[in-house]
Formats: structure tokens, sequence, C-alpha cells
């Protein structure tokens, strides 16, 4: 069994699965694994669909400027191919995701490590050695000269010993954890004329205390797939994802509100009348958990005043989207059309490590800048930059992140087709 790869990455969601095959498209020996069965993370085991903005309107000629192409562009160009992106560009069918990124791994040629749970990480002088992981073979150790944590929880930075923050500074609340599940078979053209009617007396049942799910309404979504109703809509608040014990309540809390949110709606609407739950997230949402602290804190004013760094390796342009971490309501914050802000290198730079970096839902920001730079197409898009950055880190006989030549960095951004400016 080989052991020594030139860059290990931890974690297969959006940005690690970017990650991976950009670094291996660019000529890297990449290790990529996950304790997942597939690759996608959240978006695939949680069941995440649509894409959030990736794109915003020149509110001169009501142009569509993509924000963010490269890596993620091809998915949804395979995703339009297999007939599973809707006309609004952004509803998709999630399970053709797996096996997209199945396939576009298998090409670029990354080593792809399934089932694989991370369980430690050996580390000198602020350099990673290696990392161990627990599977059915037993406990497997690998090495590498870079390293990638796209575990979403940032749990191999913590593995390694360097600092981390959880949820919003004031309290280490996180926003809360969501499990989706769809239901077939609803009349959905019934469902949408009873919409405000279901969102009517959910308040009021809430209210008389039949509703149990702090959530204020009821959140659905439609999918490439005939009579389905995806339901984004439970809400377990005040649990830590990062706590096994959290996370085992919060599984079964949202389980039970999904048992009451089908009850409610078959007794209630006839476009339920003969609709059954057909699918549930196999892992609970984590919106939100550890950040990294890093060279650069991605703040809520950087967001909010759409700021531009030099060190710029991906742009968005997505609300800022907080489902409240204690309770009802979700505040968003919309970004002015035609406007994006930029988010720099140095939030991808965990303190204190020479050759690892972090990409997705975990980079270095705060509590309300988190909450717009963790949607799916920008995760893939700081994976790829991660990626890239790490290819160019190895190409120079660098040895640590922060000798990555930025502005070559940009250019080769550019070049594989992400916006930077
Ligand atoms: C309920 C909910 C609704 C959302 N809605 C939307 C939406 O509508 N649109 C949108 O664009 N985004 C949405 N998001 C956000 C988005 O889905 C995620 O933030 C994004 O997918 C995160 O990508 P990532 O690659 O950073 O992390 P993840 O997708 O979390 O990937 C991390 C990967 O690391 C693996 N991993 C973690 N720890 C370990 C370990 N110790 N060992 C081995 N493997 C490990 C995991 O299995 C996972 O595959 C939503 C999120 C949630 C929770």
């Amino acid at each position: 069994m080989k052991t020594k790869y030139d860059l290990i990455v931890a974690g297969a969601g959006y940005a690690g699965f970017a990650a991976a095959v950009r670094a291996a498209r660019n000529g890297m020996d990449v290790l990529l694994f996950d304790r997942d069965g597939c690759a996608g993370g959240t978006g695939s085991a949680s069941m995440i669909v649509p894409y959030m903005n990736y794109w915003t309107i020149d509110p001169a000629t009501q142009e569509k400027i993509y924000l963010n192409k490269g890596l993620f562009f091809e998915l949804r160009q395979h995703l339009i191919e297999q007939g599973q992106l809707m006309a609004n560009d952004r509803n998709f069918h999630d399970e053709y995701v797996k096996l997209i990124m199945d396939r576009m791994l298998i090409e670029a040629g990354v080593t792809v490590l399934y089932h694989s749970y991370l369980i430690g990480a050996d580390t000198a002088d602020g350099t990673v050695r290696s990392v161990t992981v627990a599977n059915k073979t037993g406990n497997l150790t690998f090495e590498a000269d870079w390293f990638l944590d796209a575990t979403g929880d940032a749990d191999l930075t913590v593995m390694c010993g360097f600092p981390t923050r959880l949820g919003r500074e004031s309290d280490h609340l996180c926003q809360p954890m969501t499990t989706c599940f769809r239901m077939a078979n609803v009349d959905t053209a019934l469902f949408k004329e009873e919409k405000p009617q279901i969102q009517e007396l959910y308040q009021a049942w809430q209210a008389e205390g039949r509703i149990k799910n702090p959530r204020e309404n009821v959140l659905t979504f439609f999918m490439p797939v005939k009579g389905i109703v995806h339901f984004n809509t439970t809400r377990v608040v005040g649990k830590n994802p990062v706590d096994a014990f959290d996370l085992t309540a919060a599984e079964m809390e949202a389980r039970e509100q999904i048992f009451e949110m089908i009850a409610f709606l078959k007794a209630n609407f006839a476009s339920f009348k003969d609709a059954s739950l057909i699918s549930i997230g196999s892992r609970i949402g984590v919106r939100e958990s550890r950040m990294i602290s890093g060279e650069y804190v991605l703040t809520e004013d950087d967001v909010k005043a759409c700021r531009k760094f030099d060190d710029t390796i991906a742009v968005a342009n997505y609300s800022i989207d907080i489902h409240s971490p204690d309770g009802s309501g979700t505040l968003i914050y919309k970004l002015p059309q035609g406007e994006y802000y930029t988010i720099p290198y140095r939030c991808l730079i965990p303190k204190g490590v020479k050759n690892m970096l972090v990409a997705g839902r975990c980079i270095s920001a705060d509590h309300v800048a988190q909450a717009s730079v963790r949607i799916m197409p920008i995760c893939c898009t700081m994976g790829e930059a991660a990626g890239t950055a790490l290819t160019l880190a190895r190409q120079s006989g660098a040895k640590d992140v922060r000798e990555v030549d930025v502005p070559k960095l940009q250019k080769q951004l550019e070049a594989q087709g992400l916006k930077i400016h």
C-alpha cells in the first residue's frame, strides 16, 4: 500500500473535491479521504439543494455575471448534460452530484479513500507530517508534503493543535442544524396553491404549541424530479455540532420534527393526500461549527462593504443568511446586485502552520461573514483555489504556504476560469 503523497486532502465535500481534482490535474499526486462513502460532503450526505448565488445581475444591462466558475461550472455543465439542473440555474438533483464527482475524481487521477475517519495527525514545528485514518482495513497512516483541511469542522486543524473558534463570538452558539427530507407523489400544482395556507396554519399550530419545530415557516424546494418536494425545514438549536452526544441528540430531535411535519401536512392539505416520505439526509446538516484562526479573519464589515482584497482567491455575493442560533427567525442581508466581495488567500492559512491550507465553510471568518461564504458554489471555488495554491507551492519548492506567489496564483486561477477581479 502506498503511504506517501504530494498532497493529502481531508474531506471530500465541495471544497475537498475541487481541491483534489484541481491539484491532480495540475500534476500533484493526491490522496483524498472521507468518512462518507461518496463525495459531496454536506451537499450529498445531508441532501442539500439548491445552489445559492453563484452569479450577480448587472443592474445596467440585467445580464447575469457568473462569479463561481472553474470546476463548479464543470460540475454544473455535467448536471445540465444529465438533465439534472432546472431552468432557474439553481435547483438540481444531488444524487447525480455523487456520480459526477466520482467520475471527475477518477478522471483526474486522484486516489480516493472513502469510509475513512480522521483520527490523528502528526505535526512538528508547524509542519504537518502525517494523518491517521480509521477504516475497515484498520488504522492507516499517510504522509504528504502538503495538506488541506476540508472537513468543514476544521477537524484536521484541531488534531494538529492549531487554534479554532466555535460558532458566534459572543456565546459560541452555532447556526441551527437541519435534517433535510423529501416527500414523493406530492400534487405539486396544488401544493403551490396551498402554500400560503400551509404557512398560515403552521404558524397557528406553532403558536398553540402543536408544532414544536422552532423554525418560523415551512421551507421547501423543488427538484428536477416530478412529484418531489424537498424540505429544508427542521431546526435544532443550541446543540454543539462537534460534540458527538449533542450531534446524536440533534439527529433524533430533527427526525421527530419530520414525523410532526408529515402528520401536519397529510392531515390538513390535499396536495399531500397521496404523498409519502421518500428520503432523509443520512447526516444532519451542519451550517456552522469551528472556524480556523487564520492569518486574516473575514468580517461582517468586509462582506457588507463588498471589500476587495489584494490577495483575492475567490469572489462571492451570497447574502448573509443566519438561521437564528437560539430560536425562531432567519436574518437575511442581501448584497447589492452587480456587487460582490472577495475572499483573501490569508483566510485559508491557519495561524502557526507551514504546509497546510483550509478550504470550505471552516475558513477564517467571523460568525456573520461565515453565514455568506458557507454555500456550495463558494466552498467549491475556495477548494479549487487551495488546490491550485498548493500545486504552486510544490512547483516553486516552497516550504511554507505563505511563500506562494499570490499574483501568479491569481493568474493561474483566472486561466482556470475563476473570477478574481
Ligand atoms: C441544512 C443546510 C442547508 C443548506 N442550504 C444550502 C443551499 O440551499 N445552497 C447552498 O449552496 N448551500 C447550502 N448550505 C451550505 C452548504 O451545503 C455547506 O456549507 C457546504 O456544502 C460545505 O462544504 P464543505 O466542502 O466546506 O464542507 P462539507 O460539505 O461539510 O464537507 C466536509 C467533508 O469532510 C468530511 N469529514 C468531516 N470530518 C471528517 C473526519 N474527521 N474524518 C473524515 N472525513 C471527515 C465529511 O464527511 C464531509 O464529506 C446548506 C447547509 C445546510 C447544513
